[in-house]
């Protein structure tokens, strides 16, 4: 049965995240609002949206949220929904030769926000907004996949997979599971970047810790001391990107530092400084690139990979999978745009692995991503709905 536990305060508009734990076993309706969202009978189109973000799964506790997902995915009429073994939930319609995984993520940063339901406070706006954790980044656009795919059901010699992968925030453990489990004609990765526009680049991010080490020597010895070496070879990378991204006009196509961190320590024979360097990569640079171009720059100071490097990701524009999109977008009134974001997404994942057709999409505003005030416009997240139904329809027609 869906059920989604539904508690209202007038004063409040109305707060889905009074009693999280309940929210997937329970139902309470409010007479005065006349609406009984435990009842599978009616399909409300924002049940999957705020049951989802009211199930807080920061990075690594996603458990309950994809319990409860696998659990509306059946009862959406998925014809299969289960956890896999990376901890994902995948919901599958149709069983057809031809395959569409439509891939979000299930995990957000930290820090639970209220999950809340108002009016929109600003004078033009409209309709109402849902707060809450995870709304835009991105069950948002995961929850989008779901109702979507759902909408549409079984098609003759097709297969639609969904999945809410775990870990996306950290690691990318669940996506870097779901690669090597698939091989689809046509990916959509979902990350928030409003409903009527389509991603279409995510860069590539290749850290490094750099370790510069010297002999203890007296502080009046006018010799170059570990910090202050670490301090020049910094400067050396950063005049690097500098003339690497003199001639590029895009921000996609640059080298994007940043000095993350930096520390320094002594013992008796010896002192160190370490400098921490993230940087964001454009399609032409590969993390293995990088690291070569670091070490050359570095000299004698030691450069160490940390955490995983993922390259950048640039999709195909000419696709039968963008067409059906700016298809769709059209069809709820929109002007559809392709954006090129300089972060990374589990699109870098896969679609390296999978080298088919891909997009992002996905409704909200990224710039709201790990704020405090995270919300999303139900208006925007019904049309994303809408476009996304009419993209798969024409795609696998
Ligand atoms: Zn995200």
């Amino acid at each position: 049965m869906l059920a989604t536990n539904f508690v209202t305060d007038s004063r409040m508009g109305t707060d889905y995240g009074t009693d999280k734990r309940m929210l997937a076993t329970d139902s309470v309706t409010d007479s005065r609002m006349g609406t009984d969202y435990g009842t599978d009978k009616r399909m409300n189109d924002f049940d999957t949206l705020i049951g989802l973000v009211s199930q807080h799964s920061p990075s690594g506790q996603e458990r309950g949220a994809v319990e409860w997902l696998v659990k509306r995915m059946k009862s959406l009429g998925y014809d299969e929904s289960f956890i896999d073994a990376a901890g994902n939930a995948v919901g599958v319609m149709g069983k057809g030769a031809k395959q569409v995984v439509l891939l979000g993520h299930i995990d957000t940063v930290p820090g639970e926000i209220p999950v809340v339901l108002t009016p929109n406070p600003s004078p033009h706006g409209r309709g109402e907004l849902l707060y809450g954790r995870g709304s835009v980044d991105a069950k948002g656009p995961l929850a989008c996949f779901v109702d979507a795919v759902a909408r549409v059901g079984v098609v003759e010699g097709w297969q639609f997979v969904v999945i809410g992968a775990v870990e996306e925030e950290r690691d990318s453990e669940g996506a870097r599971f779901v690669a090597t489990q698939y091989k689809p004609d046509f990916a959509i990765i979902g990350e928030p970047n409003h409903w009527d526009r389509i991603a279409l680049g995510y860069k590539g991010s290749a850290p490094a810790n750099v370790a510069v080490k010297r002999g203890q020597a007296h502080s009046a010895s006018g010799e170059q001391t570990a910090a202050e070496a670490a301090v020049e070879v910094w400067l050396k990378v950063k005049a690097y990107a500098d003339s690497f991204n003199a001639d590029k006009q895009k921000v996609f196509d640059k080298l994007l530092l940043t000095l993350r961190g930096m520390d320094s320590d002594s013992s008796d024979f010896e002192q160190w400084a370490r400098l921490k360097v993230g940087v964001r990569l454009p399609v032409d640079v590969s993390p293995s690139d990088w690291y070569l171009k670091l070490n050359e720059i570095v000299g004698d100071a030691k450069v160490e990979p940390i955490g995983f490097a993922v390259p950048a990701w640039g999709c195909e524009k000419n696709t039968p999978l963008v067409r059906a999109f700016l298809s769709g977008i059209r069809s709820q009134g929109g002007q559809p745009r392709f954006v090129y974001k300089t972060g990374t997404a589990d699109l870098n994942i896969v679609a390296p692995v999978w080298k088919c057709p891909a997009v992002v999409y996905g409704p909200g505003d990224s710039a709201l991503d790990h704020t405090p005030n995270e919300h999303i416009l139900l208006e925007d997240y019904e049309k994303s709905v809408q476009a996304a139904q009419d993209a798969l329809t024409r795609l696998v027609k």
